[in-house]
């Protein structure tokens, strides 16, 4: 990767009419190590949120030791990583082939599940390969119920008198069992964690079993843009989030458990962004060379505000510098020909954004890369280096907006 100070250099000494990513390394390793220190337990990153082979190794480097993974193609990228770290396999329902390689090729000896025929499936393997079903424990995925950006439940968990059923069901076989949960992602509200806690701490002591492990999942906030039209209130500070879920953990009596979690999104959303290029600008419409079919897709699907900024072409004339300026709304047009590949936000940039400009969008290191298709032919792929964290220096001039009221014009 090249190696810029800053995602304007980059522009202006490629003028990338593609997308290009810009990594920053040291804000990976900030974000790691945040969360390592907060959380008493054992992180385990999740691989999905981002599998790049320079993200996985950064984290390994800054000192992550498990990854949570959930298919035979995010085994390897683990081990590819970091060949000594400890894989949770976490997917609640597994094709048998999988689950067959993950115990025999990668050694993997936690796996989690929310039915009785999963865990037929994994006793019938365990058997063939003549393990000792001591060695691997499995996790009960317990169905929550929270404000998220995204709820999870509505797909995974079991019902909690279900859960007592297959903890007791996992004990007798013979198995190790533990308590899981994944409460969704981006939740900024503690009450979310605290009654999936008190599930858990209800399911414990229903099922008279002795438990393993209590992993807490995901779900952790990232910090994203700001929109001064519509001030809310800050998202919880990583570190005291984890601090006051410790705190529910042991008012729970569950402070007793080795604890695991399973951070993805607050580990990986500041270390990228994405300098796109305004193709066209029509109106308050710009076209531009990335959207919901490549890079921008959870922001869509999340309604989450990235931070922008805009840098202007200076081959292009320009009557005068644009700090300061007012700020516009613009409706961001995806680069595909669907129609559907249009940002259901409108962008806020100085009003002299115009063709052949560069935006730097921020903090879309989480689901960018892995969400990323063909579709039409597109397929960014182009990354460079960026010493400089997004926030530093010359502040974000714009935001992807939250903001729905008929201010888009498009
Ligand atoms: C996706 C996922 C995570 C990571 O979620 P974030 O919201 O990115 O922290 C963790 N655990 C499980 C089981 C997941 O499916």
């Amino acid at each position: 990767m090249r190696r810029f100070e800053t995602a304007r250099e980059a522009a202006l000494a490629l003028r990338p009419d593609r997308p290009v990513y810009g990594f920053r390394p040291l804000v990976l390793e900030e974000d790691a190590r945040a969360f390592l220190s907060a959380f008493r337990g054992t992180t385990a990153y999740a691989v999905k949120t981002n599998g790049e082979p320079f993200v996985l190794e950064r984290l390994a480097a800054a000192g992550v030791t498990a990854f949570d993974v959930a298919s035979p193609a995010e085994f390897e990228a683990a081990r590819g990583a970091s060949p000594d770290a400890l894989q949770l396999y976490m997917h609640p329902v597994k094709a048998q082939s999988d689950i067959r390689l993950a115990l025999e090729t990668y050694g993997i000896r936690t796996l989690a599940l929310d039915h009785e025929d999963e865990v037929a499936k994994i006793l019938r393997i365990v058997r063939a390969q003549d393990l000792d079903p001591e060695d691997v424990t499995l996790f009960v995925r317990l169905a929550t119920k929270g404000h998220a950006a995204y709820e999870l439940s509505k797909k995974f968990g079991a019902a909690p008198s279900h859960a007592v059923e297959l903890l007791e069901r996992i004990d007798r076989v013979g198995f190790r069992a533990g308590l899981t949960f994944h409460v969704g992602s981006q939740v900024e509200d503690l009450g979310t964690y605290e009654r999936a806690l008190g599930t858990a701490a209800w399911v414990r002591g229903r099922a008279g079993v002795e438990l393993a492990g209590l992993d807490i999942g995901g779900g952790f906030p990232a910090r994203y843009g700001e929109d001064p039209k519509r001030p809310a209130p800050p998202a919880p500070e990583v570190g005291k989030l984890v601090k006051d879920i410790e705190g529910e953990i042991d008012a729970w009596g569950l402070g007793d458990l080795p604890l695991v979690a399973e951070p993805g999104r607050v580990i990986v959303a500041r270390c990228l962004s994405v300098i796109v290029r305004v193709l066209l600008k029509k109106g308050q419409r710009l076209y531009i060379n990335d959207g919901v079919w490549s890079s921008l897709s959870d922001s869509w699907t999340g309604r989450i505000t990235l931070p922008a900024r805009l840098i202007p072409d200076p081959a292009r004339r320009r009557a005068q510098k644009t700090s300061g300026e007012k700020l516009a709304p613009f409706r961001v047009m995806g680069a595909t020909c669907d129609s559907v590949d249009i940002l259901s936000r409108p962008f806020w940039l100085p009003d002299s954004v115009d063709t052949g400009d560069w935006i730097e969008i921020g903090h879309i290191g989480a689901y960018s890369l892995a969400l990323r298709t063909r579709f039409n032919g597109f397929y960014p792929d182009d990354f460079v280096e960026i010493a400089t964290p997004f926030e530093a220096g010359e502040g974000p001039e714009g935001f992807a907006s939250l903001e729905t009221r008929g201010g888009a014009a498009g």
